[in-house]
């Protein structure tokens, strides 16, 4: 088979390419703009089996031409991260809608099944923890721009599940809660490498907040698989699931984690949410999946815990 993975060069992207290529025949090709990827993350693997296709999803041609060579496309392209969201709320929206309507279009002409990358973001700031996937508090628009991204996220899952109504598009919808692991990079906000980095160099861990807010941190490797099977799962198809791990940690456990895993002399520094990013920046206090719907459908949820991320 041909899989186009956009966003492929990026970090889940790239363990996607590292997946199929170990667990299928399949030949890949993958798009990016390298824009937060690197081509760095696929320079590993010495196989003839892939492609890379430098360019941009929003260009609804190459878009066109590079999913009608596919048997199956998996959309991962997205214009992410807090710093880059809040900095840039109009151009990231317009990459993750009209890079979403480009693939979802291009799919349905010979219905290719599709894979579409949502976020926990669209349940913005429910206090229903754990979020199911048909709760119907999922979040609205506001005027905070850190919220335009869970805003297309969330129309992008409209989009998948209107083109599966209307064009019979086998689509699955996954939602990602804090995927980590190597190759992630702590320069677009992420915590994971960014304590990491900090407690290497000996530096302060940057607290945002109290640090009582809680995460739930999925191994990347059990993300990518999860992906594939989900793909592959006709019970799933037309279905949003939410995709990470269950049992969260506060910030503030996270920080001693890794500074006592590091052998670190770092402290903590806790800084106002509002000196994060900007001043309406707001982060919601929980967020963890309900996962009995994966574990419905697949039989199975990420198991791998922290301290082995972490490791
Ligand atoms: P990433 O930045 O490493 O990957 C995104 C990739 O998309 C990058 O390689 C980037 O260069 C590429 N890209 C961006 N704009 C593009 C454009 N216009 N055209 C072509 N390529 C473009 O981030 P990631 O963490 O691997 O995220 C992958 C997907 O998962 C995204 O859709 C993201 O919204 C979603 N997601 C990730 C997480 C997480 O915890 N990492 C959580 C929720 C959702």
């Amino acid at each position: 088979m041909s899989v186009l993975i956009t966003g492929g060069a990026g970090f889940i992207g790239s363990h996607l390419v590292d997946h199929l290529l170990a667990e299928t025949d399949d030949r890949i090709v993958v798009l990016d703009d390298f824009s937060t990827g690197s081509a760095a993350n696929l320079t590993h693997l010495e196989t003839d089996r892939l492609e890379t296709v430098d360019g941009d999803v929003r260009d609804d041609s190459l878009v066109a031409d590079l999913v009608a060579d596919s048997d199956v496309v998996y959309h991962l392209a997205a214009a992410v991260g807090v710093k880059t969201i809040v900095e840039h709320p109009l151009a990231s929206m317009r990459t993750n809608l009209k890079g979403t309507e480009n693939v979802l279009e291009a799919a349905a002409e010979d219905a290719t099944p599709t894979f579409i990358a949502s976020s926990s973001e669209v349940y913005g700031k429910s206090e229903a923890v754990p979020f199911a996937e048909d709760d119907d508090r999922v979040y609205g628009p506001t005027t905070a721009p850190r919220w335009g991204y869970a805003t297309a996220k969330a129309a992008d899952e409209f989009l998948a599940l209107g083109h599966h109504a209307e064009h019979d598009l086998p689509v699955v919808v996954g939602r990602y809660f804090n995927i980590v692991g190597p190759r992630q990079s702590g320069q677009y906000g992420m915590v994971i490498p960014t304590f990491v980095e900090q407690a290497l160099a000996g530096e302060d861990l940057t607290v945002y907040g109290d640090g009582t807010q809680t995460r739930s941190f999925t191994h990347v490797a059990e993300a990518v698989s999860i992906t594939h099977e989900l793909l592959t799962t006709p019970d799933a198809h037309g279905e949003v699931f939410n995709v990470g791990a269950p049992g969260p940690t506060s910030i503030n456990d996270l920080a001693t984690r890794v500074i006592e895993l590091t052998n670190s002399d770092s402290g903590v520094t806790h800084v106002p949410f509002a000196e994060a990013y900007s001043e309406d920046f707001e982060e919601p206090d929980e967020r963890e999946p309900d996962v009995s719907k994966l574990r419905d459908v697949l039989g199975r949820t990420p198991t791998v815990d922290l301290d082995r991320i972490l490791r």
